[in-house]
């Protein structure tokens, strides 16, 4: 099937690993132009050649922390005078620190505010006149099935995830008539640097050790597995197609069965 990416040109931010990784390569395989970012340039020139390898299509990278506006700033630029316009953004971000409320201080809230939702509130800032102005645009968040079903102890994945799903519902109301589509993945346990982190984590305070974490993550879902990344890239590469022009300010879990509620 010709998912009409071919040429487009997208931005998908936190991309040098993990989902946004996979995400990247998702695009790249379409014959997207892809600018990936990260905070590490050796990760970046890693995954860059990786994916020109792999499916031969101009891939930018910027390093880029996503808590700073000026980074955010500077690599928008950047891909804009290597690429043209943005036509597809992809806003994904480094998971914020786990823990329980009474732990966490408030440098970390101002941590997680600025990496969650203000980096997302940032990009869109800055591709939006172009998607206005060609009238035609897909932004897609990656959240996590926390938007449906809090996580035990991430309050702050809890909290910043159902704001970013609130910014993404508003927005794709004020944007719908304008062509430009707003959309969440929501990922379940998938096997990343991230979820490995978050079972060592867990491991510390429950007497386990991460693989006993790990194998009991994968019991609780339906599908008696955790996901791959690539899993998690396919809905979000789909959401930025010509098929799914009518499919806007809607979050698509992808956990295995995992979350038990209709809705
Ligand atoms: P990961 O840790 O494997 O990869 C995160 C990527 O973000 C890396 O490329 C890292 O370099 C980059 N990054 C981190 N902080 C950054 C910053 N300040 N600026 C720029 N780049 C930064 O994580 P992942 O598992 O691929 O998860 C991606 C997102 O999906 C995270 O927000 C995570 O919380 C969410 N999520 C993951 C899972 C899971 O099971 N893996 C489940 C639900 C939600």
């Amino acid at each position: 099937m010709d998912l009409g990416l071919k040429g487009k040109t997208v931005i998908v931010t936190a991309s040098s690993t993990g989902i946004g990784k996979a995400i990247a390569d998702g695009f790249a395989a379409e014959g997207a132009n892809v600018a990936i970012c990260s905070r590490s340039k050796q990760k970046l020139i890693d995954a860059a050649y990786d994916i020109k390898s792999k499916f031969g299509t101009e891939i930018f990278w910027g390093v880029c922390d996503l808590n700073s506006k000026k980074d955010i700033e500077s690599f928008y630029s950047e891909v804009v005078s290597n690429f043209g316009k943005i036509e597809i953004l992809v806003n994904n971000c480094g998971g914020p620190v786990p823990g329980y409320f009474s732990e966490l201080s408030e440098e970390d809230w101002d941590n997680a505010y600025k990496q969650v939702l203000l980096s997302v509130t940032r990009f869109i800032h800055l591709v939006l006149p172009d998607m206005i102005n060609n009238q035609w645009g897909r932004i897609i968040n990656i959240t996590s099935v926390a938007v449906k079903q809090p996580v035990h102890n991430l309050v702050l994945s809890n909290s910043f995830r159902a704001a970013v799903t609130g910014l993404a519902k508003t927005l794709s109301t004020e944007l719908a008539n304008k062509n430009i589509t707003v959309n969440n993945v929501a990922p379940g346990y998938t096997l990343t640097h991230r979820l490995y982190e978050l079972a060592v984590n867990r491991a510390k305070t429950s007497g386990k050790s991460h693989e006993e974490i790990l194998t009991e993550m994968a019991k609780d879902v339906p599908m008696n597995r955790l996901g791959s990344p690539e899993e998690i890239a396919a809905v979000a590469v789909f959401l930025a197609s010509k098929q799914a022009s009518y499919i806007t300010g809607t979050t698509i879990q992808v956990d295995g069965g995992s979350i038990k509620s209709i809705f």
